[in-house]
C-alpha cells in the first residue's frame, strides 16, 4: 500500500505492545511516522518527550521506512502537514474502543481525507500500557521483557533517582 502513515502516541515510555504495532504496521504502509506527543492531561509524565524520542529512534532503527518525529497541537493539522493519509490506531480491549471511536470519528470530522487504521495487538501485550508499567516498576514489580531493555534501564535507573 503506497501510503503513509502516522502512529501516534504519549509513548511515555515505549512498550513491546507499540512496538508490536509498529511492526505490523511497517508491513503494511510504505510509510510510517511514529509521532510523540506530550500528553500532560492524561497522566504523570515520567520520561520528557525528548527522553521518548530518543528511545523510540533507537528500538524503530531496524525498519528502514518507519521514522520518529513529535508534534504538538491537532493531530489532522499535523498529518495533513506530512501529506499522510492514514492514523494508526492500536486496540486492545473492548475498553479501548469507546476512546477510540469516539476520537476517530473526531478526527475525520476535522480532515474527511484521513481514514483511521485500528491495528489489533498480539494477545500476549493485550494487558499491557506505558501506564501500568510505570506504576509497577515505581513500586518494585518486575516489567522485564514488557519493555525494550533500554527502556527497563533508564526506567529503573529514574525510578530509583525519585525514590532517593
Ligand atoms: P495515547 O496517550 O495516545 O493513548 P499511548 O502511548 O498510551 O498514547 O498509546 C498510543 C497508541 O498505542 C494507542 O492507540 C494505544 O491504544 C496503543 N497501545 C498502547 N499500548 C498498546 C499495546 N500493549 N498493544 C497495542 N496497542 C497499544
Amino acid at each position: 500500500m503506497g501510503a503513509l502513515a502516522i502512529y501516534p502516541g504519549s509513548f511515555d515510555p515505549v512498550t513491546n505492545g507499540h512496538l508490536d504495532i509498529i511492526e505490523r504496521a511497517a508491513g503494511i504502509f510504505s510509510k510510517v511516522i511514529v509521532a510523540v506527543a506530550p500528553n500532560p492531561l492524561k497522566r504523570s509524565e515520567l520520561f520528557s518527550v525528548e527522553e521518548r524520542i530518543s528511545f523510540l529512534n533507537e528500538v524503530c532503527s531496524k525498519w528502514t521506512n518507519v521514522e520518529v518525529d513529535s508534534f504538538t497541537g491537532l493531530l489532522v493539522e499535523y498529518a495533513i502537514g506530512k501529506g499522510a493519509n492514514i492514523i494508526i490506531r492500536g486496540l486492545r480491549f473492548v475498553s479501548d474502543f469507546e476512546f477510540e471511536f469516539q476520537m476517530a470519528l473526531m478526527n475525520r470530522r476535522q480532515a474527511p481525507s484521513i481514514e483511521t487504521v485500528f491495528l489489533m495487538t498480539g494477545a500476549e501485550h493485550s494487558y499491557l500500557s506505558s501506564s501500568l508499567v510505570k506504576e509497577v516498576a515505581a513500586l518494585g514489580g518486575n516489567v522485564e521483557g514488557l519493555v525494550p531493555d533500554i527502556v527497563l534501564k533508564s526506567m529503573l535507573k529514574k525510578l530509583q533517582k525519585k525514590g532517593s
